[in-house]
This record gives structure tokens, C-alpha cells and sequence, in this order.
């Protein structure tokens, strides 16, 4: 059975019992900031567990894709040494909300292991939390296992949470002996060295875990379950480890051709191929939900990633970049059943590329600032690099720690682990309160308004701006920095708001919350965010008049200077992604967007910057779409006819079965929840405004449009008219006057320039007063000249020591509070006399430093009134030199 069949019979194993197949959700969390990645299948479930949105179907089953290099699940380390631990996995899963629970899901787990796939029974075993007798007998019962073969274990490996809060529960593993042959050992001992390996964990869901670490029992006991396709494959195929499954061995001998290290040379560098064919994988799938490289968060982890899979491709021998190459294989291995892979192809590669060569040229220039940062500390009397010099290396130039550790090593210097793992633990406290940081602000808040149950907000937003009779359903407010459900909420005071109606769009979908008022009966309260979770409007509110109290009856009303102009950069942006899709070609990609009021932006993948005449076009296309005043047409309809229809769904969105559809019809389609015009003739105006890198593979531009584009047009062109009246010309001739303005101050400033020199070489013949004068037998011309930039004080200097044929000059200029000093001296006379010794007994001077080579060097001071003084000083100079 290929990898394709053992996917497929799961879920047909499971469709025919009633299961309902639904698609993997993305890797990056919709709408939740305690999680970096998915990390299990039933991620993107958790709301229905907790019951607070409606699950697709009493039963479902899924193929997840899963990320665990991070949080409370992190196999990274594993990775590559372990035959059965990756970065990215699949895994398989049934769930049941509320419908079946333990024996149903005991039942199908080992019907499917033991009667579809055939796994022999007297090489199972199974786990189950210590107390959980019921599990226990359910396993005897129905699998017919012997008693040796159920254990008991403990919290550590059988109780599964997703991480510190939410969802969580005993559970029970099915694990199979690798090598049923060889004589049973102790439990903890086959499961540690991987005799007994973990194929599917069952979980039962009953409790949601609160910030306090209570157990709160969840509505309804639900089933999670969980199968690693990898290992199931490794099982099925009978090889020895997930890496010689046709999952992974394509993706190896690729790799191991490319570096001219077929797999199986030796056990290190098979590591580093598994590393690397792993790696591929994650850092393929990232991009293709959307993540980018980058400095925090989820990018920063990307990043780590991909460097730490260049690293391993180094320690084969590959010095140039590679990884890239290798996406193709991976689309031939999964595509079919990832078709976002095949959409994003030659975005990822291009990413990919762009950033190997960046990580490649920031260790080649790197090794030598870790050398100077070692000599430094050398210098300071340190037996080792201090960790936080190490971490400043690490974070600026992006210096991997192994490479510093290596190189420290290489200079016979210590390095300072401890001091670099804590400055690096602060960094990851920080990235990690970065991401979601808005939301997670009021997450307390959020959860105390949830807690108790509250029905889905009806939204009327998008036909109104106005609503009366809204009703009050919950508040909270935060003191003392706990979040605590209110009655009521007085005048001066803010919280959290929710109602039963309302017309405040909540911030999604890169387009920003609305701003508005809610007024009562002898009340006013202004909105300042608004938040959706699960269906139900978070407000926050700051309360300025009177009480607000749950219960009351008010009346909403968003600002439309705010909501008027979102709306139509919220069209625009759709109109600029068809349009940069029509100009550049389908691989352009949507890879972030912001919708305010102000301004519109959008970042999207593309492999080089854009050319003026490109972004012309743009921007005439989607004025052409305006001009034209086409009436928007917004409709619901189900997902799959939306495709159809040929909308344009986001990777890395999650999108229900019914969504709503946004079209400027003959032009775009997009999946969209946002709000917009009703004609694309209001948006009047749409000009780019600049257009820039981001990211490597990822390109920004930034618009106006409405008001904000004719205010910008209009302030340009006052501008000109300035520039108009400065000149004294017409625009339409200022950048011929300006060029020809410009050629003539070139022309004066070389006349100048000559003319100063003329003056200063007049001096050394003597036919001016301060010429040369004799110092103990050597010619000695001093002068202060007039200011001049730095290259021509130095020919100055040259030109002068040259008329002398043998001698000292040394020059002198001030300007604006800054001296400058040179010194030249004939060739024949630098064995007694230093110009870079000279310079710098003069730099002391007038308050400065300097030096240089023996026959030429410079100087600078911040005392031009001690220019005299310095100058006066050098035949003392020259005879202490002589002398000395
Ligand atoms: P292990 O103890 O082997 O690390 P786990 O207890 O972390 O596994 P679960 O969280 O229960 O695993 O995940 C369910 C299933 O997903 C496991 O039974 C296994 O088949 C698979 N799985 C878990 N982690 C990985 C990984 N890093 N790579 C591949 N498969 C994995
Ligand atoms: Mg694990």
C-alpha cells in the first residue's frame, strides 16, 4: 500500500461509518493566538469541543496537516536522528462531537488496524491512562488482547492537551513491536528505544483546561484520534523507518544526488539528508499556507527552519543553494493530495532560493565578525565569548549558534552557552507575545463573555451602518488585570461588549474593525475595536456618558468616515490582485493585506521588484475598472460552487461549506467576508503609491484611493508648483532647467576648485607670504587653505609636496566646527620624518584624531579656533620628529 491508498483507505474506512470527510485546515491557527501551528487534527476543531461553534457533522475524519517545532509539542531536536519524529506530518483522525465516545472509537480503531490493513495481532499492544478502568475493559473486550499486552501508564504519555489551555483528556495508544521476534523487554525501554512504536493515540475529550489549570468537564465527552501517516506507512510497507516509505525516499535520493552523497553513505550524513528531506517538507508547506520568512513568529520559526536545513546541506558539501531544487520532487510526492503545492510552485521556489543565498552570504561574511567579537574579548582579558555578544551575532546577522560554538572552538576560545540560551529565551518571550499580540490582549475578557454560552452575533454591517434596538447580552471589564464579567459598566470606564445584533464589522481578513458610536437612553459609549470569535462580536468599548448595563436596549451607529473609505479600499484591493494577476501571471499570490480607512496594502509573492511600465498598467486596469462603474455583485453559495465559478480562495484561510462570494463581475472573484462598494465607481480614484521588498519573494504595494488619492494628487501637485515658482518656469520645462542648473553648479564648482588650487600651489614657489620655510635643513610649507571637500584637500597636499620635490606640507581647513588636517611627506624623507606621527600630535591640538601611512596621512578636530595653534606647532613637530 503507497502512502495514497493507506490516506485514502482511512478516510473511506471511516466515511462508511457514518464519518464525514472534511479538508485539512491550514498550518498557521485560524483566529488563535495561543497557537503557533496545528500541531493535531483536531486543531482546528477546538471551538466545536468546547461548543462554541457547530461542528461539520456529528462525525468527521480528516487528513491534518501538522506542525510540532514549537510550544508545549517541539520534535525539532528529534529530527534526523529519529526514524519516526518529523517537523511536518500527516496525520489521520476521527472525531466524534458528542456522538460516540470510548467503545465505538476502540471498536474502529482496531477493526481498521487488525481487519483492513491486516497488522498482525500478536504484535499490538495497547496503552491506557492508569485510572481509566473503562478503556481498560474495553480493550479486553473488544480486542481480545491478553493482559500483558494493556498497560496502564501515566500522565506524561496519556493524557493529551493541545497545549496549556483548551481541550484535553486521558487517552489510550495502539503501538505496535518493530521487531516481535526478539524477546519482550520492559515497557518504558521498547517504547524509549522505538522497539514499540506509537501508530494512533484515542484520545477522549473531556475537560477544557483553564488558565488556572482547572479541568472543567466539556458539554458533551467528544473522540479525537490521531495517526501519524508516516508511521503507518513505515508499517504498512514494512521498513524500517517513515524515511524509507515512498513518502520520503524520492525526497532522499534527490537530495542525495544534488549533493553527491547517496543516502546510506554513512550515518551522519544520512542525518543530515533526513534533516533536509524533512525540512523540505515544512518549510514547502509554510509557505504554501502563506507564511513568509522573516525576524518574528511564525516567520522567524520558518526561517530557523530552512537555515537549519542549509546548515545540514553544508555538512554534506553543498555550498551553493539547493534546497530549492528539491520542491519539484515534493510536489510529485504529494501534489495530488495538496493542491496548494502545485498553486504556489515557483513562489516557494523563488522564496526559498532567495533566501539560501541570503543565509549562505551572511555565514561567509559572518565567520569573520565572529572572529573580530572573539579578539575583542580577547582584548578585554575574556576566557570566553560572552553569550550576549554571541546572541547580538546570532539575532543581527542571523549566525546559527552551532557556527559560532565552531568557530570559538577553532580559535581556542571559550563560548559562553548559558549567557546565549537566556538572551535567546528572552527573544522567543517577546516573539512569541508578538504574535497574535491584539487579540491575546482580551483574550481573559473574551473568554469571561464566552464562558457561560452566548448565541452567534447577527451581523447586519454590511447593508447597514445604522441599527436600533440592539440588545445587550454580556459585559466584561478588567481589573486588576483579571478579566471579570460586569453588570453594567459606568461612565469612564472600557470592557467588552456583546450583543445580540449588531452593524460594527469586526477586524478579519486584513480589513480593519469599525469605529462608531453606541448611544441609550441617557448614554453614549465609543467603540475602539471590535473582535469576532466563533461567530460572536467582541466590542471595546469606553463608556462616556451615563451606565451601560446588560440588558439595555441601544442603539448602534458606525462612523461612516471610517467605514465609507475602507469599503472602497477593500474593493480596490481585490481590483489590484486581478489586475496584478492579469499583468504578472497566475503565481502571483496573495501573501497579506491591510484594509483601512487611510490606505490600502498588499503584500504578495513575486520573484523580482516590479518596472515602472508594469506597475503603469496596474494601476490603468484598475482605473479602468472603476471608470467602467461596474455594480458589485456579493452572493453566498457553497464552497465548492464558488470554486466552480472560478473564485479565488486563499491558501491558508479556513472557509466553511457556505461562503460568501465578492465579484466585479468580468473581472474578480474572491472568497470574501469583507466589506465593499456597491459600485466600483466609488472608489473614484486609485493610485500606487509605492512599491517595495518585504520579504525574499515577497513584494508590498501600497495605495489610495477616494479622497485619500485625490488629497495625495493634490498635494503633489503642490509641490510642483512650488518647485514651479522656485525656478521661475513651467513644470513642463522644470527638468530641463533643473538638469541644465545642475550641469552649470558642476561646471563652477570645478572652476572653483582649480582656482583654489592655483592659489595654494602659488604658495610653495614662495611668491605669496607664508611660503616654505627651513626647519634643521628640511623644507617645511605650512598653510591654512580654504575649505574644500575632503579628495581635493588631499590633491592639495600632493600637489603642493610634488612642487616641493623634498620636504613636509601639511594643510590646514576649517568649516562649520570641524577642522581638517593633512600631512604629506616626500618619499626621501619619510624614513625621518612620519606624516601619520606628525598628524596626530597636531589632531591633539584642536580636539581631535588622526593618523595614517608615513609619506601621507590626515586628521579631523572639532576646535577650528585652535586651527592657528596646530599649524603654528609643526616645525616644533618636525623637530621633535627629527630629533626623536
Ligand atoms: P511520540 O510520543 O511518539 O512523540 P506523541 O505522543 O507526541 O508521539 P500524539 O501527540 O499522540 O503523539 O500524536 C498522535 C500521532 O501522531 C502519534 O501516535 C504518531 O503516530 C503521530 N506523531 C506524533 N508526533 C509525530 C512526529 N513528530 N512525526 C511524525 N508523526 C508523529
Ligand atoms: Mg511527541
Amino acid at each position: 500500500m503507497n502512502s495514497r491508498d493507506i490516506r485514502q483507505s482511512f478516510i473511506d474506512f471511516f466515511r462508511d461509518r457514518g464519518h464525514k470527510p472534511h479538508p485539512s485546515a491550514p498550518l498557521v491557527p485560524h483566529g488563535d493566538p495561543t497557537l503557533l501551528f496545528t500541531n493535531a487534527g483536531m486543531v482546528q476543531f477546538k471551538n466545536a469541543f468546547l461548543g462554541r461553534e457547530e461542528p461539520p457533522a456529528p462525525r468527521v475524519v480528516t487528513a491534518q496537516k501538522c506542525l510540532r517545532v514549537s510550544g508545549k509539542h517541539n520534535d525539532l531536536e528529534s529530527v534526523g536522528p529519529s526514524p519516526r519524529h518529523h517537523t511536518f506530518f500527516e496525520m489521520l483522525g476521527n472525531f466524534s462531537f458528542g456522538d460516540y465516545f470510548k467503545e465505538d472509537a476502540i471498536r474502529f480503531a482496531w477493526e481498521l488496524v487488525t481487519d483492513a490493513w491486516g497488522l498482525p495481532v500478536e504484535h499490538l499492544y495497547a496503552t491506557v491512562f492508569h485510572d481509566d478502568d473503562e478503556a481498560y475493559d474495553l480493550w479486553a473486550k473488544l480486542s481480545g488482547l491478553p493482559e500483558s499486552r494493556i498497560l496502564r501508564c501515566g500522565e506524561k504519555d496519556n493524557f493529551w492537551a493541545m497545549g496549556d489551555v483548551g481541550p484535553c483528556g486521558p487517552c489510550s495508544e495502539l503501538h505496535i513491536d518493530l521487531t516481535p521476534d526478539r524477546p519482550a523487554v520492559d515497557w518504558e525501554e521498547g517504547s524509549e528505544s522505538g522497539r514499540y512504536l506509537e501508530l494512533w493515540n484515542l484520545v477522549f475529550m473531556q475537560y477544557d483546561r483553564d488558565e488556572s489549570g482547572t479541568l472543567n468537564p466539556l458539554p458533551d465527552p467528544s473522540i479525537d484520534t490521531g495517526a501519524g501517516l508516516e508511521r503507518l506507512a513505515a508499517v504498512l510497507q514494512g521498513v524500517e523507518s517513515n524515511y524509507d516509505t515512498d513518502l520520503f525516499v524520492p525526497i532522499l535520493e534527490a537530495a542525495g544526488t544534488v549533493a553527491k552523497v547517496p543516502y546510506g553513505s554513512s550515518p551522519e550524513q544520512d542525518t543530515s539528508l533526513r534533516v533536509i528531506a524533512d525540512h523540505l517538507r515544512s518549510v514547502t508547506f509554510l509557505l504554501a499556507d502563506g507564511v513568509i520568512p522573516g525576524n518574528e513568529g511564525r516567520s522567524y520559526v520558518l526561517r530557523r527552519i530552512l537555515r537549519r536545513a542549509v546548515r545540514h546541506g553544508m555538512r554534506l558539501g553543498l555550498e551553493e543553494p539547493f534546497l530549492h531544487r528539491l520542491v519539484p520532487v515534493l510536489g510529485e510526492v504529494m501534489g495530488d493530495a495538496y493542491p496548494e503545492l502545485a498553486a504556489t510552485r515557483e513562489a516557494s521556489v523563488a522564496t526559498i532560493h532567495t533566501e539560501e543565498e541570503k543565509f549562505l552570504s551572511t555565514l561567509a561574511s559572518g565567520s569573520r565578525q565572529v572572529q573580530e567579537e572573539i579578539e575583542a574579548a580577547r582584548a578585554k582579558g575574556l576566557a570566553e565569548l560572552p553569550g550576549a555578544r554571541a546572541f547580538w551575532l546570532y539575532e543581527t546577522h542571523g549566525l546559527p549558534v552551532e557556527t559560532i560554538a565552531e568557530i570559538a572552538e577553532e580559535e581556542r576560545m571559550g563560548f559562553d552557552r548559558t549567557g546565549f540560551d537566556e538572551a535567546l529565551r528572552r527573544q522567543q518571550e517577546r516573539s512569541r507575545q508578538s504574535a497574535g499580540e491584539g487579540k491575546k490582549r482580551f483574550a481573559a475578557m473574551i473568554r469571561t463573555v464566552l464562558e457561560e454560552g452566548v448565541d452567534e452575533t447577527r451581523f447586519e454591517g454590511y447593508e447597514h451602518f445604522a441599527l436600533q434596538g440592539a440588545r445587550v447580552l454580556r459585559l466584561a471589564k478588567e481589573e486588576g488585570g483579571r478579566a471579570l464579567a460586569a453588570a453594567a459598566l459606568g461612565a469612564g470606564e472600557s470592557g467588552m461588549v456583546v450583543l445580540d445584533a449588531t452593524v460594527f464589522y469586526a477586524e478579519s481578513g486584513g480589513q480593519v474593525a469599525d469605529d462608531g458610536t453606541i448611544t441609550w437612553e441617557g448614554g453614549r459609549a465609543r467603540v475602539t475595536d471590535v473582535q469576532k470569535e466563533a461567530g460572536v462580536f467582541l466590542h471595546l468599548v469606553e463608556v462616556e456618558e451615563g451606565t451601560l448595563r446588560q440588558g439595555e436596549t441601544v442603539d448602534l451607529e458606525v462612523a461612516a468616515t471610517v467605514r465609507r473609505p475602507t469599503q472602497r479600499n477593500h474593493t480596490a484591493t481585490h481590483l489590484l490582485h486581478a489586475a496584478l494577476r492579469d499583468e504578472l501571471g497566475e503565481g502571483v499570490r496573495q501573501a497579506g493585506s491591510l484594509v483601512a480607512p487611510d490606505r490600502l496594502r498588499f503584500d504578495f509573492t513575486f520573484h523580482r521588484p516590479l518596472e515602472d511600465g508594469e506597475l503603469r498598467r496596474i494601476e490603468d486596469r484598475v482605473n479602468d475598472w472603476v471608470l467602467r462603474a461596474v455594480p458589485t455583485r456579493i452572493r453566498e453559495m457553497a464552497y465548492d460552487e464558488a470554486v466552480a465559478e472560478g473564485a479565488m480562495a486563499l491558501f491558508g484561510e479556513k472557509y466553511g461549506d457556505r461562503v460568501r462570494t465578492v465579484e466585479v463581475p468580468g473581472f474578480s472573484m474572491e472568497l470574501c467576508g469583507g466589506c465593499h462598494v456597491t459600485n466600483t465607481g466609488e472608489i473614484g480614484l486609485f493610485v500606487i503609491t509605492s512599491e517595495r521588498g518585504v520579504a525574499s519573494g515577497v513584494r508590498r504595494i501600497e495605495a489610495l484611493t477616494g479622497h485619500g488619492a485625490i488629497a495625495w494628487a493634490r498635494a503633489r501637485d503642490q509641490r510642483l508648483s512650488a518647485v514651479e515658482e522656485a525656478l521661475g518656469i513651467a513644470a513642463d520645462r522644470a527638468v530641463e532647467e533643473i538638469e541644465s542648473l545642475k550641469a552649470d553648479l558642476k561646471e563652477r564648482d570645478k572652476e572653483l576648485s582649480a582656482l583654489r588650487m592655483k592659489m595654494v600651489a602659488g604658495a610653495a614657489a614662495g611668491d605669496d607670504e607664508g611660503g616654505p620655510t627651513d626647519v634643521d635643513g628640511i623644507l617645511v610649507l605650512v598653510r591654512e587653505v580654504p575649505p574644500a571637500p575632503a579628495g581635493e584637500l588631499r590633491n592639495m597636499a600632493d600637489t603642493l609636496r610634488s612642487k616641493l620635490g623634498s620636504g613636509v606640507v601639511v594643510i590646514g581647513t576649517r568649516e562649520d566646527g570641524k577642522v581638517s588636517l593633512v600631512a604629506a611627506v616626500t618619499e626621501d624623507l619619510t624614513g625621518r620624518v612620519k606624516a601619520g606621527g606628525l598628524v596626530r600630535e597636531l589632531a591633539g591640538i584642536v580636539g581631535g584624531g588622526g593618523g595614517g601611512r608615513p609619506d601621507f596621512a590626515q586628521a579631523g578636530g572639532k576646535e577650528p579656533d585652535k586651527l592657528p595653534a596646530a599649524l603654528a606647532a609643526v616645525p616644533e613637530a618636525v623637530r621633535r620628529q627629527l630629533g626623536g
